[in-house]
């Protein structure tokens, strides 16, 4: 199952790691990961950092290609 997801909120961790919150109707649990799919550069996997209801987070820290272009991405991408 794929689903396109839209950024509520960015928050900046440190210079390098960010936080990406997010609606999210899925059913997740603590130790779960994802994949990201960020078109035009790779998919990765990230755990999720956040739960509460259908609002989710992950925590990346931009390290190579597809981080680094999803620490562009801005709230409402
Ligand atoms: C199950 C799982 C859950 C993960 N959850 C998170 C998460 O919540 N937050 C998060 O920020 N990352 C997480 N990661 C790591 C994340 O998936 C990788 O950092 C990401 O794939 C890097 O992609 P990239 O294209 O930006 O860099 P790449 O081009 O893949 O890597 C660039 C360089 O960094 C090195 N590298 C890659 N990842 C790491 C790392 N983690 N530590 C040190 N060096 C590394 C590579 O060897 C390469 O030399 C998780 C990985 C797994 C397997």
């Amino acid at each position: 199952m794929s689903e396109v997801v839209t950024i509520k909120k960015v928050i900046e961790e440190a210079y390098d790691t960010k936080t990406f919150v997010f609606d999210w109707d899925a059913v997740v649990h603590p130790g779960q990961f994802i994949m990201i799919w960020i078109p035009g550069t790779d998919e990765i996997p990230m755990s999720v950092s956040g739960i509460c209801d259908k609002t989710k987070s992950i925590t990346v820290k931009a390290i190579g290609d597809a981080t680094k272009r999803l620490h562009e991405f801005k709230e409402g991408d």
